[in-house]
């Protein structure tokens, strides 16, 4: 046989042959040996631990037990015909059961004979018993009992272990393919950065994670291998960042001027947080370098990001330059420009705003003055990146919503202008910290963690379908107070039928229980036209309706500030971060608002967990932390091209301080270095130059 490398075909390993090689690609997409090599154990059984008849239970996991064998008998007849064994230690008996083999361990088993015990116990007419255990004689000599601590576990699929590729028989081929191959595996971190976090090697680390002598060891190669996958995701996005800015020039807002300085001191109808302040300064500071911005605002709900984008687009209007800001919906759109003119007053900048809706004659003259120069702000949806629109001299672009825009469109805004204008994108939906630095590691990032003062927190609570008289009394209360409500309901995909029923049924229970002319009822749901949509939500912003019923088309961005009581209907069916956008939507104003969390009886766990995060706590943070662990990274939002659901051991909910560490060391690293060009970093410019096995980078955006 050739010489045997990383890559050599899986069918050249002792064991396996054609048959199996053919099931082990199209099963477990292994086709090398690397391949197998990286198929790392999913658990481990702990092999150290003894338990005491006494305390074994139907429900406990693998387990092993040192007992004496006291009695042997073969019972039953044809199917059921077993050979019954009683096991006897100084806590009790229990019994162990074969229905296959009984011959062999019929021979081997007699009484008196000490042994060692592995299986998993059942609880069976109410006595435990093992079925089919490993077993092996006692010898209280032998240093190890089995040759495993811990023993790994691996993935296997039904076909597999029907032709003995289960989880032993998949050890067994590693047994032998350790042995080959841990020799040739080769380091990819720089030995400067191993010792500094006293990482183990790669080779060792490999064998150790499906070999581990000791828990100790297990956990030093699990550590490394974690940090392996980390460590290289930040450093293909620190060096993306860093070829962006020696690329792309960017435009200078040189100064604060006229505008900003006006609108700061006489037209700002509040104090800015200083989250906001602060915010502010470091995308001054981005501004003014001569380097393209491409900055992530994070805020929650209400922290009052939309201030931060029109003063950053005062800037760059001081500056000479013009500026845009993009949302995912014309209902958002529509409310940034709103708020933006009311904030501005007439006659102070120009600002148009531009959605798939707006008349063609509107459109053209949007377009020339775009052109001309003479318009400054330009506020719309998709419709801003379409190829009609040209700016004079583009040189800020605010995305709102991020996670609703694909790279694509974010790519179209940077073409919009000669040298690619400043890019701030802004997001509600708070993203665990890890996954931020993870999803977008590239991006600068600012936080407004703080709201704006004399905000009550929203109290939120959760009440069960039938306590719906109570939530009805609630309304009327609060409506008693000149308050106004929102009625959410789910309209999901997959049951859209349905939900449209119980949104109907929904409208009707509540115009009975609301009847005019004492309440008035606005009504927006997907299926209406964008024009409907408009008019029924200007009739709830003017107060002409007191309640609010809707999809989840008023999630994002909405601003009614005298709305203070959401009530969102069969609840359970949200995700977390949908139901914390439409709490987001009351709390806005000076009054205590409430949230109110309708739901069935029946709960799922996950589902029960859910509402209960919502009803401790209005940390978004929190929230999404907590979201994170029940979905894992790949239902988020947002996270199909970062790379991180091609992570084989990290876990992003869980390895934060890891990742922290990661990220902070190849900061460091591309600080002292840029261009890798230092011998001690031979190893990381190898990387860029050689696809690294078994991680799939190019899906790494
Ligand atoms: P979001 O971050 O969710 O987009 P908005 O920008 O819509 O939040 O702000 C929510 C509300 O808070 C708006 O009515 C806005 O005018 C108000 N607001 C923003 N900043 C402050 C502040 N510093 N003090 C008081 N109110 C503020
Ligand atoms: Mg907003």
């Amino acid at each position: 046989m050739a010489e045997i490398s990383l890559i050599t075909p899986i069918e050249y390993l002792k064991g396996v042959g054609q048959h199996k090689a053919e099931l082990l690609k199209k099963e477990l997409s292994v086709f090398t040996f690397q391949d197998l090599l990286y198929h790392y154990p999913f658990r481990y059984i702990d092999r150290t631990r003894f338990y005491k008849i006494r305390e074994v239970n139907g429900s406990l996991p693998l387990i092993q037990i040192i007992g004496r064998v006291v009695s042997k008998e073969i019972v039953g007849e044809k199917q059921a015909r077993r050979l019954v064994v009683q096991l006897r230690d100084d806590t009790g008996i229990m019994e162990l059961v074969w229905f296959r083999a009984l011959k062999w361990i019929d021979r081997i088993l007699h009484p008196g004979l000490a042994i060692v015990v592995f299986g998993k116990p059942s609880d069976f007419n109410g006595k435990v018993s093992i079925s089919h255990p490993e077993v092996e004689v006692y010898n209280p000599a032998a240093k190890k009992l089995g040759n495993l601590s811990l023993q790994p576990v691996y993935n296997s699929t039904e076909k597999l272990k029907q032709n003995q590729l289960d989880s032993k028989g998949i050890q067994k081929l590693l047994e032998n393919l350790t042995e080959l191959s841990v020799p040739l595996i080769r380091e990819t971190i720089p030995e400067y950065v191993l010792n500094k976090y006293h990482l183990i090697s790669r080779p060792q680390a490999i064998k150790a994670v499906h070999f581990p002598v000791d828990q100790q060891e297990l956990d030093a190669a699990v550590r490394r291998l974690k940090f392996e996958e980390l460590f290289f995701i930040q450093l293909k996005l620190l060096r993306n960042r860093l070829l962006r800015t020696e690329k792309f020039k960017g435009c200078v807002f040189g100064s604060v001027g006229e505008k900003f300085n006006e609108f700061y001191s006489s037209k700002l109808p509040f104090a800015l947080t200083n989250a906001q302040k602060r915010v502010l300064k470091e995308i001054r500071i981005d501004t003014q370098r001569g380097v393209q911005m491409n900055r992530l605002l994070q805020g929650d709900v209400g922290s009052g990001k939309t201030v931060v984008a029109l003063m950053t687009m005062l800037l760059a209007v001081d500056n000479g330059y013009q500026a845009c800001i993009m949302a995912p919906t014309e209902i958002l759109a529509r409310q940034h420009y709103l708020s933006i003119q009311q904030l501005v007053g007439a006659d102070f900048v120009q600002v148009e705003l531009l959605t798939g809706s707006t008349r063609k004659k509107d459109r053209k003259r949007i377009h020339e003055s775009l052109l001309n120069g003479s318009l400054n702000i330009l506020i719309g949806t998709h419709a801003l990146i379409e190829d009609p629109v040209q700016f004079q001299n583009l040189g800020l672009a605010i995305i709102d919503e991020q996670h609703r825009f694909g790279v694509e469109q974010r790519a179209k805004l940077w073409r919009k202008n000669s040298v690619p204008p400043h890019m701030l994108v802004m997001t509600a939906t708070p993203i665990p910290r890890t996954l931020a630095m993870t999803l977008y590691g590239d991006l600068d990032v600012s936080v407004i963690d703080e709201l704006p003062a004399g905000r009550k927190p929203i109290k939120t609570l959760h009440l069960y379908e039938n306590q719906r008289l109570r939530m009805f009394g609630f309304m009327r209360q609060e409506i008693a107070k000149g308050r106004q409500v929102y009625v959410v309901y789910p309209l999901i995909k997959e049951s859209e039928k349905l939900d449209l029923l119980h949104l109907e049924a929904g409208i009707e229970a509540i115009s009975r229980a609301f009847p005019l002319p004492e309440y008035r009822i606005s009504i927006v749901h997907g299926k209406m036209s964008a024009a409907d949509k408009e008019f029924e939500m200007q009739r709830f912003v003017k107060h002409e309706t007191q309640i609010m019923v809707a999809t989840t088309v008023i999630e994002v961005g909405v601003n009614v500030p005298n709305a203070s009581v959401m009530i969102i209907e069969n609840s359970e069916r949200f995700g977390l971060s949908q139901l914390h956008q439409l709490r987001g939507r009351v709390g806005r104003g000076a009054e205590q608002s409430y949230c109110i969390l309708m739901s069935t009886n029946k709960l799922s766990a996950d589902g029960k967990i859910r509402l209960e995060t919502m009803v401790r706590t209005n940390d978004g943070f929190e929230i999404s932390e907590t979201d994170l662990k029940l979905r894992g990274p790949g239902n988020i939002e947002g996270t199909q091209q970062s790379g991180v659901l091609d992570l084989k051991l990290a876990d992003l909910a869980q390895d934060q301080q890891i990742l922290q560490v990661a990220r902070n060391e190849v900061i460091g690293i591309f600080e002292a270095d840029p261009g890798l060009e230092k011998e001690e970093n031979q190893l990381l410019r190898e990387y860029f130059n050689v696809r690294q096995p078994g991680i799939h980078w190019n899906k790494i955006s």
